[in-house]
């Protein structure tokens, strides 16, 4: 059936814990997943025991938070090094920041609705990357809204007057930063248009240009017609093509394996890889 090299569990925004999600990875027959915690690592030791034991292929991967050029952009990678400081400090600082910036964002929201901090942590997994969806799990929980995507549609939107930025690297310098990493750079959904303004041509060529590997191509926030045209850049440099379903459990309407990458892709990533842990 292929892999799901895209998946988010509760150390980020997702909504299981890794048990849980590999667990219900492996019922729906897919052959092995990529987990891609937002800007963290630390679920990858759990994710790749509990991946052996079903007998799942494991693909260490991370989604990291880039902006710059005007654009917010996701950049995973996969099987980079985990403890390469360079790209630590990039990662520990959007997370840094983006506390700051939920807090900022509770502040503002708290003058309507009926939320403070401590709401917002109680939705947030220990230790997790925070972000919008955590605010929005507390809307929910507040009766402020039915679910995330109402809360995405309507409070949260970039437009809003709730909405507050945070750090992130820039992209250009995260695609160097993963291959330094030993790590293979993959832009994920690279025309997500719903979410905010996104990449020009021109910064896809210069993230090319500095290194990235693939791009994922067949995911449900590029439309059929950015499909068709990613595909024909994917083709012109000779890049990666992959499809995931950027699953966030009950978070969000996206099923796990709704898109998928097939084996040789994930072959060409592990050779790719200039970093070997133990796989
Ligand atoms: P943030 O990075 O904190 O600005 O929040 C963006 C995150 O929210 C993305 O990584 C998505 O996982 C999630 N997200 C975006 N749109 C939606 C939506 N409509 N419903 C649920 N989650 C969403
Ligand atoms: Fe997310
Ligand atoms: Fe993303
Ligand atoms: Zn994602």
């Amino acid at each position: 059936m292929g892999y799901d090299l895209h998946v988010h569990s509760k150390i980020s925004d997702g909504t299981q814990s890794v048990k849980d999600l590999v667990q219900e990875i492996a019922e729906t027959g897919l052959d092995g997943f990529a987990l891609t915690d937002h800007d963290t690592t630390a679920g990858w030791p759990e994710a790749d025991q509990t991946a052996q034991k079903l007998g799942l292929d494991f693909v260490a991967g991370m989604e990291i938070s880039c902006a710059g050029h005007g654009v917010s952009i996701h950049l995973l990678s996969y099987l980079h090094d985990p403890t390469y400081q360079p790209l630590l400090q990039e990662i520990a600082r959007a997370r840094e920041s983006r506390i700051h910036r939920a807090q900022r964002m509770v502040t503002l929201l708290s003058e309507d609705y009926p939320i403070d901090w401590d709401d917002v942590m109680e939705q947030t997994g220990e230790g997790a990357t925070v972000g919008r969806p955590h605010i929005a799990d507390a809307l929910v929980a507040a009766g402020a809204v039915e679910n995330r995507s109402e809360a995405f549609a309507s409070i949260l939107t970039p437009q809003s007057r709730y909405y507050v930025s945070h750090y992130a690297v820039n992209p250009v310098e995260a695609v160097r930063l993963v291959r330094a990493a030993g790590g293979v750079p993959v832009m994920a959904h690279p025309r997500a248009r719903s979410r905010g303004r996104i990449a020009s041509a021109e910064l896809i060529e210069e993230m090319i240009d500095a290194g990235l590997a693939g791009l994922e191509v067949h995911h449900r926030d590029n439309s059929p017609e950015d499909q068709r045209w990613l595909l024909s850049v994917a083709f012109e440099h000779d890049l990666l093509v992959t499809g995931s379903s950027d699953y966030h459990g009950a978070g969000k309407p996206n099923r796990l394996g709704e898109n998928t990458t097939d084996r040789h892709t994930v072959q060409r990533i592990r050779k790719l890889s200039t970093f070997s842990p133990n796989r």
